[in-house]
């Protein structure tokens, strides 16, 4: 079994970054060949979402209806004033599970992974949990 930190520089408030090439590079490095890969983020404020990875206007596009959705300033109680990053951060969700076959990730053809910023730029943790089996 592996455990490991990918650490995310983001650059905008609102990002979606493709972290798909650090999380293979995480299961090559884990040597495991057959198993699931486990992703996690300790924030309140960031997520995890595989989807569409080859067309950079579909991330655009869920970014852009999540601030309709969720807008930065609305009927909020909490006082640190970054409550639509929470709710998108509980929208989208904190975990991540992708099956392991033959040493690769079996992810779709234009699916890729992404950390998921709601409120940067900041320096955010991805965890890489393999387990072999
Ligand atoms: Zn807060």
């Amino acid at each position: 079994m592996s455990f490991q930190t990918i650490e995310v520089r983001t650059s905008r408030r609102n990002e979606f970054v493709d972290v798909t090439g650090k999380v293979r590079a995480a299961v090559t490095e884990s040597g495991v060949t057959e198993g699931l890969c486990c992703l996690y983020v300790p924030h309140t404020t960031a997520a995890v979402c595989i989807n569409e990875a080859a067309d950079p206007t579909v991330s655009r596009d869920i970014l852009a209806h999540l601030s309709r959705v969720v807008p930065e300033r609305g009927d909020y109680h909490h006082l640190e004033g970054n409550s639509d990053a929470h709710i998108k951060s509980a929208l989208v969700g904190p975990t991540g599970i992708i099956p392991i076959q033959a040493g690769q990730l079996v992810l779709g053809t234009w699916q890729g992974i992404f950390l998921c910023e709601f409120d940067g730029p900041r320096t955010r943790r991805l965890y890489v949990k393999v387990i072999a089996g």
